[in-house]
């Protein structure tokens, strides 16, 4: 009864700032771009409903991408809006086929010229993963723009209408043009490939470690300050065509006396498996033992989150160094990687490039 009250005010108080919005600006609003942004709605806790005020014990993907919009008039000032609601989910329950859609759908939109750019709005949980997926996949230097929020929208001081609009800001800014799949969050602009989530509750909870946000926002105003370096995008070789399902990676974590029949298991179960090693992606004897007789591809990555694993560091011979990426990243990779090839000289050449 609470959440729905709670629900009720907050479609009422949109409501009210949507007309008040729309008497102020005659509805016309001075657009500053020269296309429609298409916002994609994925669920998570920007689209959550709680009990009202409260910031946890929530229901993620609840509001529909319609209800997200109207909670943030101002956007008639910055372009026409195209909502598609692609799911409702928690992000944990983003699948490769949500992936899937999503890649095909932009791919798909990206021809029109009417189109400037994409925002997805998604759980913060695995929005990291999602970008990074699409910053393989689409073919389209538009800009494609994801962001989330930490507190549901029946909070107190919710974030996801200040996050949305900044999205949708960066989205139909020249700035963003061919600099990959991006996250605005809290203000900061970030690349799909450096990002990561690393609070499960503060509201900066999107960073990017040690090479950190590529640009900021500030009222509406789009400042990138650097160019992310690594292939994406229209460079990048992968092709969905044809594609209902990705390989299964399975991610093995290593801690003191992890039981070596968890890894045995998985590579039974998976077509290539990432371990999150210890310091420069490290494990026990009892796991080299294992993975030397593997004949499926295994990336190394760490536990750890700044730092680089190069050819050096590896234990054994038949494995793939992640470089820097994240184990849900090189896992990522992986699984794109083995639509093509899993010839380990490939692997190799790809966790350099990519
Ligand atoms: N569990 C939520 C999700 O990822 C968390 C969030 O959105 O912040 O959907």
């Amino acid at each position: 009864m609470k959440r729905f009250s709670a629900l009720i005010l907050y479609l009422v108080m949109i409501l009210s700032l949507a007309s008040s919005l729309a008497e102020e600006t005659g509805e016309t609003g001075a657009l500053e771009t020269n296309g429609k942004i298409v916002v994609l709605a994925t669920g998570g806790t920007i689209a959550g409903v709680g009990d009202a005020g409260k910031t946890a014990g929530y229901k993620p993907g609840t509001l529909t991408a319609e209800e997200l919009l109207l909670a943030v008039p101002e956007l008639a000032e910055v372009a026409p809006i195209e909502a598609i609601q692609v799911c409702n989910v928690n992000s944990d329950d983003i699948t490769a086929e949500v992936w899937l859609t999503l890649a095909n759908t932009i791919n798909e939109l990206a021809d029109d010229p009417e189109v400037k750019g994409f925002v997805i709005t998604h759980g913060t949980d695995t929005m990291e993963e999602t970008a990074y997926f699409l910053n393989l996949t689409v073919k389209t230097d538009k800009p494609v723009v994801l962001t989330g929020s930490m507190r549901p929208a029946t909070s107190i001081s919710a974030d996801g209408p200040m996050n949305l609009y900044e999205a949708v800001c960066v989205a139909a800014s020249d700035e963003a043009v061919g600099k990959g799949v991006l996250i605005v969050f809290s203000d900061r602009i970030y690349a799909a490939r450096s990002v990561t989530k690393t609070s499960t509750y503060n509201v900066m909870a999107i960073s990017a470690g040690e090479t950190g946000a590529i640009g900021v926002v500030r009222d509406g105003i789009v400042f990138l300050y650097e160019t992310p370096s690594r292939k994406h995008t229209t460079e990048a070789e992968f092709d969905l065509t044809g594609l209902s399902a990705l390989p299964n990676v399975s991610i093995l974590y290593f801690s003191v006396d992890a039981d070596p029949e968890l890894l045995r298991f998985a590579a039974e179960h998976s077509d290539g498996l990432v371990i999150a090693g210890a310091g420069a992606g490290e494990f026990s004897e009892k796991w080299i033992d294992i993975i030397n007789g593997l004949s499926i591809p295994v990336i190394i990555s760490s536990r750890i989150d700044d730092g680089v694993i190069t050819k050096d560091n590896l234990l054994c011979g038949n494995t793939v160094a992640a470089n820097n990426l994240s184990p849900q990243k090189a896992a990522i990779l992986l699984r794109l990687a083995l639509t093509k090839d899993t010839n380990q000289e490939y692997l190799e050449e790809l966790y350099l490039q990519y």
